[in-house]
């Protein structure tokens, strides 16, 4: 990859209360980013997934319901990554292009039913680890710090049991800003088929 170029990319939403504000956020940075949305989720904000496309940010999938994709049968995994691509699509018109197993953990059978929905699996360089215990505003900062050239950059905009996006929107900024002045634009991911 093109080493002036990062690529964000925020999961698990979209989220009636944070997915706004890192759109806000990004949108005064000048900046895009890679959505992957979980489907049904964004069955039940149909508009703000729109709001995302619109706004010209790519979109991919994240599953139908987030489940891990060890404990479920064969067919119920096929069926997560199908029904996740087909929420997507029924609500923004054009299919997602990408995938991104829950947990960033890969199945075979999962890879296998996101290539026959025309997605590339994308997994993350750097994560911001904006969950849990190590997940408060000092630490992000300073995992984003370390994001260099060609980068796909790991955060979340969904909120869960785990995921703080309270926090990660406290140095989302600073982090957007810093890019820029390091020269690194961020941008939507490649496709196979873009040259690099
Ligand atoms: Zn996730």
């Amino acid at each position: 990859m093109s080493a002036e170029r990062v690529y964000l990319t925020f999961d698990d939403g979209p989220d009636p209360e944070w997915t706004p504000r890192v759109l806000d956020v990004l949108a005064q940075a000048g900046v895009h980013a890679t959505f992957f949305a979980i489907g049904e989720k964004a069955q039940r904000s149909p508009d703000l997934m729109q709001r995302i496309h619109a706004a010209g940010h790519a979109v991919g999938n994240h599953t139908f319901s987030h489940r891990h994709p060890w404990f479920m049968s064969q067919q119920t995994a096929r069926a997560q990554v199908r029904d996740g691509a087909k929420a997507l699509s029924d609500v923004l018109g054009v299919a997602p292009r990408f995938y991104r197993p829950p947990h960033g953990r890969q199945r075979a059978c999962m890879s296998d039913e996101a290539q026959r929905c025309g997605e590339q699996t994308v997994l993350w360089d750097v994560s911001a680890v904006d969950w849990g215990p190590l997940g408060a505003a000092d630490g992000i900062g300073k995992r984003l710090d370390a994001v260099k050239g060609g980068d796909i950059v790991l955060m979340h905009d969904g909120r869960n049991q785990h995921n703080r996006p309270d926090q990660l929107i406290q140095v989302l900024p600073l982090f957007l800003r810093q890019l820029a002045d390091r020269g690194l634009h961020a941008t939507l991911l490649p496709s196979q088929s873009d040259s690099r």
